[in-house]
């Protein structure tokens, strides 16, 4: 079964990216232009150039299953039962393995998110739908090789938030995380996927930064982009039950930070994982605020909006301690605050990765072996942190 949802991934994938290069031109970020010139020509002709081509998006639908897409600017869908997957195939020309729907139905949410002895790890946070640079960083540090197959062993990748927004291929890094995941398993390592404030955003209907593209593509299925990922979609599904805290050896992972505030209600990790599942994500915004405890999780001093190892006003060393203490942990990776390169503060305690991956032309990952850390580059250089 494993082999055939492996084998149904890498043809969707394969499907979707067939669709990206005919139709859809990524644009090709050039060193020599700045990005503030970047991004206005980029939003500017964006429509003006290219007719846009997005999905799959799979949604459940009582006994059956809905397949949406859109192809050179035009809705596409088909509805099949459950049991008769052979369509799929006839249609899309991929393999698809029923088994593969139930698998995601029944996967029990771990809130403890407490995992030990990992040798080799490699984190990488807000990318922000530059799957082009997502892909060669991934590429030129071994996690998957030239067909984006996982080669990463027993490693474990983590994606620290913020695959959401700003850019125009979030949908393939989707596709291709939730591929490097269960190719992952199959070889003992993991991929764990960890909601940032763009996560949230999106679940939680707030659509101020989604990309043109995908409020054109939501349009055209005459729906909110927020629908595309509903409780009934599949990566909606796949998505809610992703947690904010996640602890891989000594290596407390969080998208933007936990603050002095956040642990005075004395919330212990799965506690935290628990109340964003269920009381959190995709709720109603009056519902959380109504509640000092959610409202604290969800908002500036919470989890994936804290901004305060980095910027001022910075804690200090005796507060990072204190925070350390409370985890049990000896290290804090964040993502959210973006920086040129990964940098080290309060001497390795705190590890800022978010390395500008957003713009599209450069970025770093993190990488935990030997017992020790290095900046993963673009071009694949290790850079002793
Ligand atoms: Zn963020």
């Amino acid at each position: 079964m494993k082999y055939l949802i492996t084998r149904f991934i890498n043809t969707l994938l394969g499907f979707l990216l067939i669709y990206s290069s005919l139709s859809f031109k990524p644009i090709n970020p050039k060193n020599d232009i700045i990005h503030s010139e970047l991004s206005e020509n980029f939003e500017s002709t964006f429509f003006n150039k290219k007719n846009i081509s997005d999905g799959p998006y799979i949604f459940y639908e009582d006994d059956e299953i809905l397949v949406k897409w859109i192809h050179n600017n035009r809705l596409k869908e088909k509805v099949i039962r459950k049991d008769n997957f052979k369509v799929i195939k006839r249609k899309f020309g991929f393999d698809f393995d029923p088994n593969w729907m139930e698998y995601n139905y029944t996967d029990n949410i771990n809130y403890a998110q407490n995992y030990s002895d990992v040798e080799n790890l490699i984190a990488v946070s807000d990318v922000h739908g530059q799957y082009n640079l997502l892909i060669k960083l991934l590429k030129n540090h071994q996690v998957i090789d030239k067909d984006f197959n996982w080669i990463f062993g027993k490693g474990h990748l983590v994606v620290l938030g913020d695959i959401f927004d700003r850019g125009e291929q979030v949908t393939e890094i989707l596709w291709l995380i939730y591929k490097l995941e269960q190719q992952a398993k199959e070889s003992g390592g993991m991929v764990h996927v960890i909601l940032g404030n763009h996560e949230l955003m999106v679940l939680n209907n707030d659509l101020r930064y989604v990309h043109e593209k995908y409020a054109k593509s939501a349009e055209l299925m005459s729906t909110s982009y927020d629908q595309l990922y509903s409780e009934n979609s599949f990566l909606g599904k796949w998505l809610r039950k992703k947690p904010v805290l996640v602890k891989i050896n000594d290596m407390l992972f969080v998208h933007a930070g936990v603050s002095p505030k956040l642990v005075t209600n004395q919330l212990t990790m799965p506690q935290i994982n628990d109340l964003f599942a269920n009381k959190i994500i995709g709720k109603s915004k009056i519902d959380i605020l109504a509640d000092p405890t959610l409202s604290l999780l969800r908002g500036k001093e919470g989890p994936v909006w804290y901004r305060g190892f980095l910027i001022d006003p910075k804690l200090t060393e005796p507060e990072v301690n204190e925070l350390l203490k409370y985890f049990n942990t000896k290290h804090i990776i964040v993502g959210h605050t973006s920086i040129p390169n990964i940098v080290s503060y309060y001497n390795r305690k705190i590890i800022g990765i978010d390395s500008s991956i957003k713009y599209g032309d450069n970025g770093e990952i993190l990488i935990f072996k030997n017992n020790e850390f290095y900046r993963g580059t673009t071009n694949g250089t290790l850079i002793k942190l």
